[in-house]
């Protein structure tokens, strides 16, 4: 696989005469990918392509080792059909996670299995050339653990929060990390001979996930919602995912619903995120807590705020309450506003749902659409803790196996 540095992810192709080819071949492999195992008849079948056609481009992809043959199936007479299964294992991706104190990095096969995980930790506050050398050590230890040649890497997806321009890999500005301007992914391509490096903000890559590994019904108009530290907020479009000009689409978070409210990490006033996340209990906590002189919260977490439930405490629920009901009005407005089939919620925040997320779905009933007996599902995510990494890795699968119109 040649080197490719940090490739613009919209970049359209010109046509050439190889086009034609191109895609059959990619419609023939998006078959077998989808299919499990699959005989050339059905794919001939499936994708409307000739069976010679069919047999010629499958022969390259053995070669390739990209497919393998897996047995025979039943015939109903004639020659027992050969199955062709796509080989997962044909390459390897690295997903990453940046978090406030650690990395999370992740070795995974082309389907995003995840086949070794590690965390690596960093000092808050640690400077961006810090955290590139670190990720970029810890995949070169773990891909020589695991025997893989570089040219086996298919390359690196990284999953980040706060505002980021994806088409050229640069994290613009995390308050979170607190960094600036930061192009990770010529860096850490950089010290890794060149090697492709995507990057997409958390809650895109996670949604990566859910729309390849989650429920596949009712996908084509959804919304997924993560509740923790912060909110955030992807937006499915006819089942593909609004980006907005560079990227930056679905904050969310910081739409305004209180003027003139608590001052927000981004330098606004009264945001969404500010009332509807872990920063309201911070917020609200101080403000309402000589109310409450003998209030057992210690912490204005969501751990904390359970800890303190347990002993029946009323300043923990009456908080859980209010961002409860604030994240019902964030709802209603996700609603009202783009009309989704269904809602994900996801998140860290999603531990702590049951006390504060009857809150939330009460109000978020009442919306403009339920009126007309048009519900909204509202649904809590079923993916682990691991999606963040495999829809890291899914930028990379994503961008290997796209309609070659827009391959570079
Ligand atoms: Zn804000």
């Amino acid at each position: 696989m040649k080197a490719r540095r940090c490739p613009s992810i919209t970049t359209v192709r010109k046509g050439n005469k190889d086009l034609i080819k191109d895609l059959n071949r990619f419609l023939v492999l998006q078959h077998i990918r989808q299919s499990g195992k699959v005989s050339r008849t059905d794919i001939a079948k499936a994708t409307g392509i000739g069976l010679s056609t069919v047999t010629n481009i499958t022969e390259e992809f053995l070669r390739e080792g990209l497919v393998r043959e897996v047995g025979t199936a039943h015939s109903t007479g004639g020659r027992k059909p050969v199955l062709l299964q796509f080989h997962e294992r044909y390459s390897y991706t690295f997903g990453v996670k940046v978090e406030e104190t650690q990395l999370r990095v992740a070795l995974t096969d082309l389907q995003a299995e995840i086949l070794d995980v590690k965390t690596v930790p960093f000092e808050a506050g640690s400077k961006p050339e810090k955290a590139v050398e670190l990720l970029s050590a810890a995949i070169q230890v773990m891909r020589q653990a695991h025997g893989l040649a570089e040219r086996q890497i298919a390359g690196i997806g990284i999953a980040a929060s706060g505002l980021i321009n994806r088409e050229t890999g640069t994290i613009l500005r995390s308050s979170l990390l607190g960094w600036e301007n930061v192009s990770i992914c010529k860096e850490v391509s950089k010290r890794l001979n060149g090697m492709p490096v995507y990057l997409d903000k958390n809650i895109n890559a996670y949604t990566l996930a859910e729309l390849t590994l989650g429920s596949k019904e009712k996908q084509r108009h959804v919304v997924i919602m993560s509740i923790g530290a912060g909110l955030g907020l992807t937006i499915v479009i006819d089942g593909s995912m609004y980006y907005g000009s560079f990227g930056g689409a679905g904050e969310f978070g910081h739409t305004i619903v209180q003027m003139n409210g608590y001052r927000c990490h981004c330098g606004q006033r009264g945001c969404l995120e500010m009332y509807a996340s872990e920063f309201y209990l911070q917020h609200a906590g101080g403000e309402l807590r000589r109310q409450y002189p003998h209030t057992a919260v210690e912490r204005y977490t969501f751990s904390g705020m359970e800890q303190a439930l347990k002993q029946g405490d009323e300043l923990a629920a009456r908080l859980l309450r209010e961002m409860g009901t604030h994240i019902g009005y964030g709802l209603v407005n996700v609603i009202n506003t783009l009309n989704p089939k269904r809602i994900v919620l996801t998140g860290e925040g999603m531990n702590y749902a049951p006390h504060f997320l009857p809150y939330a779905l009460k109000v978020a009933e009442e919306n403009f659409f339920a009126a007309a007996a048009l519900p909204t599902e509202i649904v809590v995510s079923q993916l682990g803790n691991d999606a963040w990494l495999q829809g890291a890795a899914l930028l990379v699968i994503e961008q290997l196996f796209q309609l070659p119109i827009y391959q570079n």
